[in-house]
């Protein structure tokens, strides 16, 4: 298959892109798949209601059927049709965050079909804050189902460049536009219990959902790696963003990291293997390997959530043997973090 790749700017949707957009939107309504940019990262789009298209998204990324997709819509008029109703949690939480990196889960309707939902009686809603995304979704009849436009386990895209890396010729269109502002999926909140709970954590925290809701509890599984419980979301199962290379996290004091992980990389390249580092903007310079990048500023750590995932793949264009990354604050958006880069780590993480 020969897949097109458009540009569009967001800040400027003129009439090429408006015409890009639409015949995007017709791909979608005909059952084929578009990749395009949201807020948080490029999504692989397909017609939320048609199974044949969700089949087609878990066969592109290579994805377990089991893994229900996130839908996207682009008015809270849209979700009345998916679901069986709208808990009074989950307006508050749209009109606090939406559109927004914040996905909730509600009962679904028989219109979606179970193809989307890996089976499950619930569905995953979103409304993205990317005009591109919305008005794709406008164009493409109101409920884009998307999950990462990735090869399923390598890093989530945050630049289209990667989409084309694992899609190309197997999708019909990618559209570019340009890095993305968040750079880690949304937060999934679960409205279908008592509760609510969070079960992945993303850039809306915990604290976010508390000042709406009151109560958040959170699924242990996302804070404990050595729970032997199911996550609550499937997909949270699987082993995601794994670099190609072995990472591993150090965590301590500044100097004592830095001198572990120094010694570590000498002793790879003594044997022959490509050592890499993830640091700071305030580390950077203090560490000897192959190749050493700053994931961002711990300071402002939607730095640090914007690079993670480009930083990972670019070690993987780089052939990295073994990786080593300094270790971040598990609070606030810092939860996020820290749960995509063990993730990518395999929980593999000395404490010094
Ligand atoms: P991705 O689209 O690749 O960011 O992954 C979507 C995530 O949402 C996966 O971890 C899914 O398991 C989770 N998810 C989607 N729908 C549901 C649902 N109905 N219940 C629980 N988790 C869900
Ligand atoms: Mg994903």
């Amino acid at each position: 298959m020969n897949t097109e790749l458009v540009q569009i700017v967001e800040e400027n949707i003129d009439a090429k892109a408006m015409e890009a957009l639409k015949r995007a939107g017709d791909i979608i309504r005909s059952g084929g798949l578009v990749a395009f940019p949201t807020e948080t990262v490029y999504g692989l789009g397909g017609d939320a209601l048609n199974p044949e298209s969700s089949r087609k998204i878990y066969a592109a990324k290579g994805r377990p059927s089991d893994n229900p997709l996130i839908v996207h819509v682009a008015d809270m008029d849209s979700v009345s049709g998916i679901v069986k109703e709208i808990p009074e949690a989950a307006r508050k939480l749209a009109k606090a965050y939406w559109p927004g990196p914040l996905t909730m889960i509600m009962n679904k309707s028989d219109k979606v079909p179970y193809e989307t939902t890996g089976g499950l009686d619930t569905v995953a809603i979103r409304m993205p804050n990317n005009k591109i995304a919305l008005e794709l979704i406008r164009q493409s009849g109101g409920y884009i189902a998307a999950p990462s436009a990735n090869t399923s386990g390598r890093p989530s895209p945050t630049v289209a460049r990667y989409c084309v890396e694992d899609l190309s010729g197997k999708i019909e269109m990618i559209i570019d536009g340009g890095q993305v502002g968040i750079g880690l999926e949304s937060t999934i909140v679960d409205l279908t219990s008592d509760t609510p709970m969070i079960l992945r954590p993303g850039y809306i925290t915990k604290e976010m959902l508390g000042e709406v809701l009151g109560s958040v509890d959170i699924d242990r599984t996302i804070i404990d790696g050595n729970s032997k419980e199911r996550p609550k979301a499937p997909g949270m199962k699987y082993r995601h963003y794994a670099p190609k290379g072995e990472l591993t996290i150090v965590e301590g004091s500044q100097d004592a990291v830095v001198a572990y992980i120094n010694e570590k990389a000498k002793e790879a390249r003594a044997a022959g293997k490509r050592a890499g580092v993830i640091g700071t903007d305030a580390t950077k310079s203090l560490y000897r390997a192959d190749v050493v990048k700053s994931v961002g500023n711990r300071q402002e750590e939607a730095t640090i959530a914007h690079e993670l995932f480009k930083v990972l793949r670019e070690f993987d264009d780089e052939d990295m043997d073994v990786m080593y990354s300094e270790s971040f604050d598990d609070s606030g958006i810092g939860q996020a973090i820290m749960n995509r880069l063990l993730k990518a780590a395999g929980h593999n993480v000395i404490r010094l």
